[in-house]
């Protein structure tokens, strides 16, 4: 237990409802257990059965076609060398791939491994992810008895890189050219899923694409946004979607906590922070604070607006004058802490100053933290990107969360905590927005530039509107659809 804390009182569920699978050595990796309930509260949000038992299929179809195994050395056996016009003739073996490329932040890479992960586990594809970045130093395996490591030497390892719209075998320049069919399928295709992806290469979500791109055996993704909620569109996919997740703002939630165990240097990172600041509170908020501006640096719009929502929201007391000061000895006072997390210092510096000079209204002790000030984004750099992990952790173990509009840092934050978060609008221009944050409906993170038309019979419907329980995001109106 951690002294003193009360999250330590109930008994844990190692195996979070089932969602994951005993028998994995615990020293290699300590998150993965007990360990991680300890600091965290139980979820309201328990996985159905089905979902646990789709997992453990899962994990033996991995083990089955994984790296190493024969029925993965028959699938790469022809791949890569002018293979592609004979390839009706040639033997693939029984396994299919998803391959996904790590790009973008780590926000975003936490995201679209989670989509595309679904997506194998709901067409029955095996999972293998680029490892040629820090993938590694952050995560440990979680497939029990093989790896989802794809290895070095695959065939296509060396192309992969420069796979973009151009390449021959990228799905929507296929569609373009007229260069695929459903009697005429490539073995591996390209999938750009991207913020600024053409409506060609969108068609990946409509039922017909799906059974043309069903009978490819190697798959390679290039995506940045959370792609899950536009899987729910496709009436083929939509009944087995609604009984693996009958809560369906919980698929990342469930999703994320099964896949991202970090590594013990980065839990111990996690865990030094939270006892040293965060266990000893009696209450603790999260505020993310993520500044899309070219104008690096502190910005005073974003600091009145970070104010201004707490205050509203009765999430932070407002400071008063000594003389107002309701403090008197005898009281037991309460202890909040909060964590904030940006590349800029400033905003958790000026908090902390304000909260020192001043007493809280409530009487309240609010202590003010911040692991690191990074400055500028560092991807790929291992202990930049460990950091940037061990702070979403953090800000995931808090009680409540603020975070910031359209961030893939804290979607994944508030979404694996299981959090509604208050979102702090986009600032337009340099002025704080008026309302400065609203209550998100739902845990899920949110699909930024989903397709914008439908599909056959609801074409050029927009994609907010298509199945009920998807909707438009409070933080991205017309440009971003969520599950509730
Ligand atoms: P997004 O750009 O907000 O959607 O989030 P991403 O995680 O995809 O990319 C932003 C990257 O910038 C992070 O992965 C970190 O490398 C860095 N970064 C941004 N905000 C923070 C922060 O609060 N803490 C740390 N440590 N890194 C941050």
């Amino acid at each position: 237990t951690i002294n003193g804390s009360s999250r330590s009182e109930t008994p844990h569920d190692k195996l979070l409802g089932g969602l994951l699978t005993a028998g994995f050595d615990e020293p290699t990796c300590v998150s993965r257990y007990y360990q991680s309930s300890l600091y965290r509260k139980p979820s309201p949000y328990k996985p159905s059965e089905y979902l646990v038992s789709k997992l453990r299929s899962y994990e033996k179809l991995h083990k089955r076609c994984g790296p190493g195994t024969e029925a993965y050395k028959e699938a790469t056996k022809n791949l890569g060398h002018g293979d592609e016009k004979n390839y009706a003739n040639k033997s693939v073996g029984e396994c299919k791939y998803a391959v996904w490329v790590a790009v973008y932040g780590l926000g975003n890479r936490i995201l679209t491994l989670t989509s595309v992960f679904l997506y194998a586990l709901l067409t029955e594809r095996v999972v293998l992810v680029d490892q040629s970045k820090d993938i590694s130093d952050l995560f440990c395996e979680p497939f029990p008895g093989t790896s989802w490591l794809l290895p070095n030497d695959f065939p296509l390892m060396k192309k992969i890189d420069g796979y973009g719209r151009g390449y021959s075998r990228c799905y929507g320049t296929m569609l373009n050219n007229h260069a695929i069919s459903v009697n005429s399928t490539p073995s591996h295709l390209y999938l750009d899923i991207l913020h600024d992806s053409r409506d060609e290469d969108k068609m990946f979500f409509c039922p017909k694409d799906q059974t043309m791109i069903d009978k490819v055996p190697w798959l390679v993704f290039k995506t940045n946004v959370y792609f899950v909620p536009s899987l729910w569109f496709s009436p083929t996919l939509r009944p087995e979607l609604m009984k693996l997740f009958p809560q369906k703002e919980a698929v990342f939630h469930h999703l994320a906590r099964y896949l991202f165990h970090p590594t013990n240097q980065v839990w111990g990172m996690i865990t030094r922070y939270y006892k040293a600041h965060l266990a000893r509170a009696d209450e603790t908020l999260g505020i993310q604070v993520r500044v899309f501006s070219d104008q690096a640096g502190y910005l005073q719009h974003v600091m009145d607006q970070i104010l201004s929502c707490t205050q509203r929201e009765k999430l932070l007391p407002q400071v008063v004058a000594q003389e107002e000061s309701k403090v008197n000895v005898s009281t037991n006072q309460k202890l909040k802490a909060v964590l904030v997390t940006s590349l800029d210092p400033e905003y958790a510096d000026r908090l902390k100053n304000m909260f020192w000079e001043q007493p809280s209204s409530t009487g309240e002790i609010i202590e003010v933290y911040q692991p690191s000030g990074e400055k500028f984004q560092q991807t790929d750099k291992k202990i930049h990107d460990q950091k940037a992990l061990a702070e979403m952790y953090l800000l995931s173990l808090t009680d409540k969360i603020v975070t910031s509009a359209r961030s893939t840092f804290g979607y994944v934050a508030h979404s694996l905590g299981g959090l509604k978060p208050w979102l702090l609008y986009q600032p337009k221009g340099f002025t704080a927005p008026d309302p400065p944050c609203i209550r998100s409906t739902s845990i899920d993170p949110c699909h930024l530039t989903p397709p914008s038309h439908g599909c056959d019979a609801d074409w050029g419907t927009y994609s907010g509107k298509v199945v009920p329980f998807v909707r438009e995001c409070e933080d991205r109106e017309h440009d971003g659809i969520k599950l509730f």
